[in-house]
């Protein structure tokens, strides 16, 4: 049964080490999945980033085990392929519920080793939940087309067959619910999965694999259908973009491993779902409600620390109201409750690492250098209150929009300002970055939210009006364009991605017409 409430903050290790205990992680835990649980690669250690512990250890995978597990993924493929799409969907359904009843403590693990806040830890299995749900509908619905044929007496169709093993690659900052994006799907399809997760945050991919294990143990099936490899990128990650037998990867991280995906999967013509960097904008037009464009700006740009592929990153404000609605965010800014995500009342927990606390500040100093001025924040946070070394104050600085560095994304919370005076240059901001994931517009003239939704207006794969940048539903498909890589995952027809598309004809009659009326031979 569903919990109703979150279990409390972990305040101390003994509570952590329960929690962790609960969810199947010890001190030292097997990386590698395929079945049977094994590892015995380099150890990787995860430590949280709210106070810097030690949460456990993993043992990665060698070359052989890579192997083993590619071998055995495939062997689940061949026998979950001719089970029926229905069936199959019974059993994610199973998943999903499996997911309900450990909504509060996986949630918690995900508070704890990504250091996302409890509701946002919550929302991101909520997440995995609610993609259960869809493709168990969905494995209803695999629908092909009848095609009307040109020749007498045929019919033709479109089906849809399972693919193969699909890669799963995942980035930090989503460490569950991007593998449920598509294991989900992938499932009903009549896919096998290797999920290598982000070596930031190996702990919630083994707590989650075990719940799909003991799913699959329950229902008969090869649990090396949702198999986990854990490794770096150049081993692990590595092999996989460069192995045949994998005929899709589904990559979500920075654009820059989005690039080496491409090329390595290209070459071998494989297929590839690239999620990347996003750098998206809000524009607030001179009818806006402020009220609304502050809360959805704030929720964007502060929300997970600014470590969303969706976070706010540009502000492009009509001059008219650009001084009241920063001063509103500056005064919203100072109410955030800065510090232990796992506390309820805090709004915004620690960057990732310290690296990226470093990039944090080297992306100031940037700023300030190409002429941009911090109006707030931006400095690392310390002392008692914050350990770790994590912690930072979200920053709001001014800057042109065509200064390099607005142009790149930093994962961070900073909010770029920028004031324009009439529509059309706010639009040209908006799309002059190499990213197209997500971008929003505040306005209650319907000329202007219509222009934005229109072919000429938006360019990115996410477009809304009067709601902000990140936070999607499950039920639209997710991507988006240009250094975001044009792969798209979760709901619509994304699912398409996990299929092979196979065009059928069938002659029914006596004679053999042939297409384009050729007549060949006598
Ligand atoms: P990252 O690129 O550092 O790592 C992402 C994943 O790629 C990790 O699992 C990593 O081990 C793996 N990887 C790295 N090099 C590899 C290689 N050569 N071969 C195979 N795998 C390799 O990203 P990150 O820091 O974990 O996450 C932040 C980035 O992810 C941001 O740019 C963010 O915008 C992006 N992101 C995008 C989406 C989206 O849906 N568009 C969602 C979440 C995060």
């Amino acid at each position: 049964m569903p919990k109703a409430t979150a279990p409390a903050a972990p305040k101390s290790n003994a509570n952590a080490s329960a929690l962790l205990k609960s969810l199947g992680i010890q001190a030292v835990n097997a990386g590698v999945f395929d079945g049977e649980w094994s590892g015995s690669g380099q150890r990787l250690a995860s430590y949280s980033p709210n106070d810097g512990r030690l949460l456990a250890e993993v043992r990665t995978a060698t070359p052989a085990e890579y192997e083993r597990a590619i071998e055995r993924a495939r062997a689940a493929f061949h026998q979950w392929r001719t089970v029926p799409a229905p069936k199959r969907g019974e059993v994610v359904r199973q998943l999903g519920n499996a997911l309900r009843a450990v909504k509060a403590e996986l949630g918690m693990l995900v508070t704890l080793e990504a250091g996302k806040i409890l509701a946002e830890g919550q929302g991101e299995v909520q997440e995995m939940i609610d993609i259960c749900d869809f493709a168990t509908g969905l494995s209803r619905q695999l629908y092909g087309l009848t095609i009307a044929s040109e020749r007498p007496e045929h019919r033709m169709m479109e089906q849809w067959h399972p693919l193969g093993v699909a890669g799963i690659i995942s980035a930090f900052n989503f460490p569950v619910a991007v593998w449920a994006w598509n294991a989900a799907l992938a499932a009903v399809c009549g896919d096998a999965t290797v999920w290598k997760p982000s070596s930031l945050t190996p702990l919630t991919a083994i707590a989650t694999t075990r719940i799909a294990e003991r799913v699959c143990r329950d229902n008969g099936v090869d649990p090396a259908l949702f198999t986990l490899l854990i490794g770096d990128g150049a081993t692990v990650g590595e092999r996989l973009l460069n192995d045949g037998r994998l005929p899709l990867i589904s990559a979500t991280g920075s654009s820059k491993m989005g690039v080496r995906v491409a090329e390595a999967v290209g070459r071998r013509f494989g297929r590839t779902i690239l999620e990347l960097g996003g750098n998206n904008a809000v524009i607030v037009a001179p009818s806006a409600s402020l009220e609304l464009a502050e809360r959805a700006i704030l929720f964007g740009a502060v929300g997970t620390a600014g470590q969303r592929c969706t976070s706010t990153r540009r502000l492009i404000v009509h001059e008219s109201v650009r001084a009241a609605l920063v001063q509103r965010l500056m005064a919203a800014y100072a109410q955030v409750v800065i510090g232990d995500p796992a506390r309820p009342r805090t709004l915004m927990g620690p960057l990732i690492n310290a690296a990226g606390v470093a990039d944090m500040q080297a992306a100031l100093a940037e700023a300030r250098a190409q002429g941009a001025e911090v109006l707030y924040g931006g400095e690392p946070l310390g002392g008692a209150k914050y350990p770790g070394g994590c912690y930072v104050r979200p920053a709001i600085v001014a800057a042109r929009h065509d200064l390099k560095i607005v142009h790149t994304e930093t994962f961070a919370p900073i909010l770029y300002v920028m004031s324009y005076r009439d529509f059309a240059e706010a639009l040209a901001w908006q799309n002059e970055v190499p990213q197209g994931l997500s971008s929003a517009l505040f306005t209650t003239d319907v000329r202007e939210a219509e222009q934005f939704l229109s072919g000429r207006g938006s360019d990115c794969g996410i477009a809304n009006v009067n709601l902000g940048t990140s936070g999607a539903e499950i039920g639209g498909a997710f991507g988006g364009e240009k250094e975001t890589g044009g792969g798209r995952e979760s709901g619509s027809d994304a699912w398409k991605a996990y299929m092979r598309r196979q065009t059928a004809t069938v002659n029914y009659g006596s004679g053999l017409p042939l297409s384009q009326g050729i007549q060949f031979g006598s």
